[in-house]
């Protein structure tokens, strides 16, 4: 980065701090991960200099002999990868393909259903403070408020009941896998077109760590940077009925030219996602948040549902007397990086929750095993059982710098 450092040092600067934040920390925000050095080099590059409003051999602007082949290969790896009949590359990120699905589908007004934010829903589900729960009408399902496991038969009467057009199954913070086929059905009997949003898990899915909701739904989104470790960005994959509706909604919809850059770099993440070095990181994912949650189950936790079979946790931190703001501000000093997250039917507001959400994706990138695991889990333990302890926060923090030093995150290999 010789000429950024030359053209503007402040920027510079900050992004040096930020690599060395990376690579010194243990990075547990679960939708965060480390993308391989091909994938920053593809962001990289010059194809953010081209205008291709369009898609592949139908574009408004000259000069596509490379650009349509670029998005035409990410097009077909994710076909194969995920055995879809159609995809879109082109969503800036997960909130506007998720948009452009209702736009694809819905009237203003007409009924969503997805599950509640503070159970574990994204924003643009529905929620109330979000243009999906603006511009539609928008009904939620919740967790059973005893086991925190997604009740279907809840979910089923909620759905006959206010009859949506679009069901959504996906969440940002559930840590269990879901059963397609039963929200198939659900969907089948209210008349609805299922959309699962696998943004979290898309990774899990690739890897065969999770199972797929490919036979199941309509239409699936994702975003491309958390789990499935590529760029900032996102896909729409569907059925072949639905391709139309959704290109059209896509571009010239809810989007301008698309940000060749980032579809580039989709097409290699898809491409290491295909090898079976990725199927074994997917696996240790999950087998690396079990060893986790075992640990803290081990310390006295409340694991939402109990545990995890995916790549995150939900802990309740009611029982340890304290909020999950300060639990997470407690860790960052300590080197660990996650963050406070609601939990069902939390008493407290949604800025100052019960719970703190812990993912395994990016430290598996780095390499991290069971072993490395369980030390995070006792140092998780020890910061939250006494989060105003700062000395034992600053040797803690010392023992993760050693630790990572020796785990190089992709993509940061040159400051190891
Ligand atoms: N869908 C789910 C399930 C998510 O968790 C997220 C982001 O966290 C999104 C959609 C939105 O993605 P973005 O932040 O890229 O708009």
């Amino acid at each position: 980065m010789h000429s950024l450092q030359q053209r503007d040092p402040e920027i510079f600067s900050l992004i040096q701090q930020e690599e060395v934040r990376q690579k010194e920390k243990i990075r547990l925000i679960a939708s965060e991960n480390y993308v391989s050095k091909a994938v920053m080099e593809a962001t990289g590059s010059v194809l953010t200099n081209k205008y291709s409003e369009g898609y592949p051999g139908k574009r408004y602007y000259e000069g596509q002999q490379f650009i349509d082949q670029v998005e035409s290969l990410a097009i077909q790896r994710a076909k194969e990868l995920f055995g879809a009949e159609h995809v879109n590359v082109q969503p800036y990120s997960g909130s506007p393909a998720n948009l452009a699905v209702y736009l694809a589908f819905l009237n203003p007004g007409d009924t969503i259903l997805g599950m509640a934010l503070p159970h574990g829903g994204h924003l643009t589900h529905g929620a109330k403070v979000s243009i999906s729960g603006k511009y539609f009408h928008a009904e939620s399902y919740a967790l059973d408020e005893q086991t925190g496991l997604l009740n279907y038969d809840t979910i089923q009467e909620k759905a006959m009941d206010c009859k949506p057009k679009i069901l959504i199954a996906g969440h940002s913070a559930y840590p269990r896998v879901l059963d397609f086929a039963r929200f198939r059905e659900i969907a089948d009997a209210c008349g609805a077109l299922l959309l699962v949003d696998m943004a979290h898990f898309s990774g899990l899915v690739a890897g065969g760590a999770h199972p797929s909701p490919f036979p199941y739904a309509d239409i699936v989104t994702t975003t491309t940077h958390k789990s499935l470790r590529g760029p900032r960005g996102a896909m729409i994959l569907c059925k072949e009925a639905h391709a139309a509706a959704i290109d059209k909604a896509v571009f010239p919809g809810l989007q301008g030219g698309p940000h060749n850059n980032t579809t580039a770099a989709i097409a290699v993440a898809l491409k290491e996602a295909s090898t079976d070095t990725f199927r074994n990181y997917a696996a240790q994912i999950v087998t690396n948040a079990r060893a986790l949650a075992d640990t803290l189950l081990g310390k006295g936790f409340n694991l939402v549902t109990g545990g995890t079979d995916n790549h995150l946790m939900l802990i309740d931190l009611t029982s340890k007397e304290v909020t999950g703001k300060i639990a997470a501000k407690a860790l960052d000093a300590a080197g660990i990086v996650l963050n406070y997250n609601a939990v069902p039917y939390d008493k407290r507001k949604p800025f100052d929750p019960s719970g703190i959400r812990l993912g395994s994706a990016a430290v598996t990138s780095r390499g991290f095993k069971e072993a490395e695991m369980v030390q995070i889990g006792l140092w998780i333990d020890a910061v939250i059982s006494n989060p105003t302890n700062t000395a034992q926060q600053a040797e803690i923090a010392a023992a993760v710098k050693e630790l990572c030093s020796r785990f190089p995150a992709p993509g940061l290999e040159h400051l190891m």
